[in-house]
């Protein structure tokens, strides 16, 4: 069976940043029949739960990726590191499980895909992709942003 990846918080797995799920009541609908494939970048790159909100600064995923743009948290801590990391777990996982497609968190630093947060803590959206959507993106994986969320 077809697989795709798919943001572990939309599949009931208590993993963002305030310790709560956000589960997709339009998600069976997307995936269409194929398997989910649940992961969390953020908590893969050695972050925990709860954890303070973050932001890409500077530029989005893409631009973290390239060196030019950083993530970091509400108090100022840089967590690049840890979200690059968790990037890169989630395109290894990806490859072992044959996914060529991926069923992300809308806005999120790391699973946003074609709109993140500004990098200000104010809810503002600018258009760009999490850091984990661009790596996987510069892989051949599409990602596409979850529905109903
Ligand atoms: Fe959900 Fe992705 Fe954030 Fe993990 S990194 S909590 S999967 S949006």
């Amino acid at each position: 069976m077809e697989s795709v990846l798919v943001s572990a918080c939309l599949r009931g797995v208590p993993c963002r940043y305030d310790g709560r799920d956000k589960p997709s009541a339009a998600l069976d609908a997307a995936l269409a029949g194929r398997a989910a494939v649940p992961f969390c970048p953020e908590g893969a790159g050695g972050l925990p739960t709860p954890r303070r909100p973050a932001e890409t600064v500077g530029g989005d995923g893409h631009a973290v990726l390239d060196g030019t743009a950083k993530v970091v948290d509400d108090e100022g801590t840089d967590v690049t590191a840890e979200f690059v990391a968790g990037a890169r777990r989630a395109l290894a996982r990806a490859r072992a499980t044959g996914c060529t497609e991926a069923l992300l968190m809308p806005r999120s630093p790391s699973c946003g895909r074609g709109r993140v947060y500004d990098g200000t803590f104010t809810g503002e959206l600018v258009p760009g992709d999490g850091v984990t959507a661009a790596l996987l993106e510069r892989h051949g994986i599409r990602v596409r942003p979850a529905p109903g969320v």
